[in-house]
């Protein structure tokens, strides 16, 4: 009998499984959740150990794309591998910190430092002109040297003061359009379902599911 592909999100080849190539458990909470949504049809661990790697290529996919192909190397030529590569585009800082979000406050990858030094350098920046995008590529690679490559965004602005508990990184600082809440007055779910890391996840399985 021929099975009916309406059954499964999925055609040929079918991820049942996918290894996060990062080491921010923020981001793979953020992951199992959406994999979560799926009713148990993929799982996800995330890489152990993962490789050092630079995040030298100056652009989202680029960095993604190491990352993902760092790991690959390391696991079984079955595996399926999911990388990420995100950040926060500030229009009145022409677009950074963008690609170097992690690094924003020097090379030490310290969150808070990040957030507080973006609030200092927009302090001045009056209302109206505080607009920003969330961006985040995903790179996923298949067995058969397959890679989808997939975008989301999230426009919003940025407020004078962190406010809320949820999330990570800029989260306190980032209020999205058409919220009166930051995303880290949001919940997971609530985050997850508009923000650029949601945005590329429902994009990515598009894509898969009309490959
Ligand atoms: P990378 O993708 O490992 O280069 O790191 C992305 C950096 O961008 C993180 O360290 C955070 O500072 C920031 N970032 C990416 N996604 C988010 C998010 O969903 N919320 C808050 N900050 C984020």
């Amino acid at each position: 009998m021929a099975s009916d592909p309406g059954c499964s999100q999925w055609s040929a080849p079918r991820p049942t499984h996918l290894y996060l190539a990062t080491t921010n458990a923020h981001k793979v909470s953020e992951f199992q959740a959406l994999a979560d949504a799926m009713g148990g049809e993929l799982q996800m661990s995330a890489a152990s150990p993962m490789p050092a790697v630079p995040e030298d290529t100056g652009t989202f996919i680029g960095n993604a794309r190491q990352k993902a192909r760092a790991l690959q190397s390391l696991l079984p030529k079955t595996a399926w591998v999911l990388a990420d590569d995100s950040g926060v585009c500030v229009d009145a800082l022409g677009g950074a910190p963008g690609v170097e979000s992690a690094y924003f406050a020097g090379p030490q990858h310290d969150s808070a430092a990040n957030l507080n030094k973006l609030t200092a350098v927009m302090q001045a920046v009056p209302l109206g002109q505080r607009g920003a995008s969330f961006r985040c590529v995903l790179v996923l690679l298949g067995p058969d040297g397959r890679e989808y490559v997939a975008e989301g965004r999230c426009e919003g602005t940025l407020r004078l003061t962190p406010v809320g508990g949820y999330g990570f990184g800029y989260d306190p600082l980032f209020e999205p359009i058409g919220y009166t809440s930051t995303y880290a007055e949001l919940d997971q779910p609530t985050k997850n379902k508009i923000s650029h890391r949601g945005r590329a996840w429902a994009e990515l399985l598009t894509q898969l599911h009309s490959s």
